[in-house]
């Protein structure tokens, strides 16, 4: 594993090969840390020099005086080759730059910190933040062409997710790699830290626990303890996925998903909508995924929860003040699957809520609280159905997302007090290259028209809602995905289910085309260009676009870290904490 070394303060970019023969200090260098917020120091420390022998210092200041923490010191932490320094739960209350200086012999390592405050300018009330998984600019233009149509190379209509003043171009990159997953890109939304793939609420440290690495307090932590705001989690995935996952928990691996549940209720988000029921449920009951008895659906019954499964019962909970909502034991289906294909899981779940009910739902419970709320709202699946090379479901999902979001600038409207931003995570490598025209005939690659030749798609008027009810027309658009396992593509859509573009082969791990789809009428089989380990597309390190209104909105601009997202909610709240901590 690399890791960014640093050697200086003026030589910041230093990448180091040979981490092991330096001290690693949490937070990593040039982390922005909001003045008051919790988090944990650590310094590695190689090999097992007495703790007499190391020196941890903050502006020149012994870092357990300057904090009044008491020091934590593990000879050989895990029985490995580093020793560890722990200063668990500290807080820096005044803004600055900070300069963390860490030495044991003769050698040292020094990083630096920018503790930032708000000024204590509240401009916003309420924050909804929308996350478009997975959410590119191909996805973006292919819902507007298809929910507000394209004559003459001019569109019908605006999207919601674009109709917004300012825009800002998010760079999504996480501390170890230039592609990042969906727990640390969302961490950095939620915590204002970046990290590193599978994380979420921690900095990755050498600990062998994955939950036993430096923490940084999460934005639902946060208002909560400083203002008594309220906070929803919503998505369409499970609630323990990375995504909703991030905006509590503290672990070093996202697939710990029952220890995620666990952060859930030690948080209590007002609202909690998704799918993911089996990691609520004790072992001992049929469906559980839990390792132990804890019953999370009764502990949210006895916190005072509404527990919700089906969208009538979300919509008969309204005027509840805590919400509860487990729709699928997986994730929820997709807007194609649940409004006009009917595949998936629909036939098991038949009465899953749609994203905009969800919403509406959230917005009901929180805007009860005087104090305001920070809602996270998640369209989970222009993600996964991004990975399995299924455009059509992704797209279908991001017009779910526009309805969303047209939901809550329906709620701004009547106010003056709500940022809304909508942001992607991440990007996949996907863009429309043209179109295929069944009236062209011959195989599907003579059917696929590039620019003089890629007429306008066919898909007939959307509906009220913003989606055409048929996908499978002979005009459509040739989308496609620049990353992929071996696989065939027949140019159609995947009607009778989401797609699985590649199975597992003779050699075990290895991963060779799904012949079901190359033996679709006109399949263009496409050798993968993926490691043959890999069955699935995945994501790329474009930056991504983010859209915003409502008051603290003009921050965003120009091009920007993720971890700049995060900072511009906290700035538009006004977020101040007591210096006491
Ligand atoms: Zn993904």
């Amino acid at each position: 594993m690399s890791r960014w070394r640093v050697v200086g303060l003026g030589l910041a970019l230093a990448l180091s090969g040979a981490s092991a023969s330096a001290q690693t200090i949490y937070p990593l260098n040039r982390a922005e840390i909001l003045a008051g917020t919790r988090f944990d120091l650590k310094v590695e420390f190689p090999g097992s020099p007495a703790q007499s022998a190391v020196k941890v210092t903050i502006n020149g200041e012994d870092a357990a005086t300057v904090t009044g923490k008491a020091v934590s010191f593990v000879e050989r932490e895990d029985g490995a080759d580093h020793s560890a320094y722990w200063i668990r739960d500290v807080a820096i209350a005044k803004p600055g730059k900070y300069t963390i200086e860490a030495t044991a012999g003769d050698k040292s390592a020094r990083v630096a910190w920018e503790v930032f405050d708000t000024n204590g300018g509240k401009k916003a009330k309420n924050v909804i933040l929308f996350i478009g998984d997975g959410m590119s600019v191909a996805h973006r233009t292919a819902a507007r062409i298809l929910s507000k149509g394209l004559v003459e190379g001019r569109y019908g209509g605006e999207l919601a997710i674009d109709d917004m003043p300012h825009m800002a171009l998010v760079s999504t990159s996480g501390s170890d790699s230039v592609v990042t997953d969906s727990a640390n890109s969302a961490s950095a939304y939620t915590t204002g830290h970046k990290t590193c793939v599978n994380a979420m609420g921690v900095y990755c440290s050498r600990s062998k626990s994955n939950l036993d690495h430096p923490k940084v307090e999460t934005i639902s932590e946060l208002v909560k303890r400083s203002r008594g705001m309220s906070v929803g989690v919503v998505t369409n995935t499970e609630i323990e996925d990375a995504t909703p996952g991030a905006m509590v928990a503290h672990n070093r691996l996202r697939a710990d998903y029952n220890n995620i549940v666990k952060d859930f209720f030690a948080v209590q988000p007002d609202v909690m909508l998704g799918g993911g029921t089996p990691n609520f449920l004790p072992k001992s009951t049929s469906g559980s995924k839990r390792v132990d008895e804890d019953d999370y659906l009764q502990k949210f019954r006895d916190a005072g929860y509404t527990y919700v499964q089906t969208n009538t019962e979300l919509k008969a909970a309204k005027g509840t003040k805590k919400l509860l909502g487990l729709f699928n034991a997986a994730n929820i289906d997709g807007a194609l699957d649940r409004f006009f294909l009917k595949k998936g899981s629909v036939s098991k779940f038949p009465d899953q809520p749609d994203l905009t009910d969800q919403v509406r739902a959230a917005l009901d419970v929180l805007s009860q609280n005087e104090k305001g709320f920070v809602l996270m709202v998640e369209s989970g699946r222009i993600d996964k159905y991004s990975h399995s090379l299924d455009w059509e479901r992704a797209v279908y999902d991001t017009i779910m997302l526009d309805n969303a979001v047209k939901v809550a600038k329906e709620f701004a409207a009547t106010r003056d007090d709500t940022l809304i931003i909508v942001v992607a995570d991440h990007a996949h490598g996907v863009a429309i290259v043209g179109t295929y025209d069944d009236d062209r005939g011959g195989p599907m690659r003579n059917r696929l028209g590039t620019y003089a030749q890629s007429p306008f798609p066919n898909y007939p008027a959307p509906n009220a809602d913003g989606y055409p009810d048929k996908i499978d027309v002979s005009r459509r658009l040739a989308f496609v995905f620049s990353a992929y396992p071996d696989n065939c593509s027949a140019g159609r859509p995947f009607l009778e289910g989401e797609n699985v573009p590649a199975v597992e082969g003779e050699t075990k791990g290895n991963y060779i085309a799904n012949e079901k789809n190359c033996a679709l009428p006109g399949a263009v089989r496409q050798v993968g260009n993926l490691p043959f380990n890999v069955n699935t597309g995945v994501h790329a390190a474009d930056d991504v676009v983010l859209t915003a209104m409502g008051p603290g909105a003009e921050q965003f601009h120009g091009r920007i870290d993720n971890t700049r997202v995060f900072r511009a909610i906290v700035t538009a709240l006004g977020i101040t904490l007591a210096p006491s901590n």
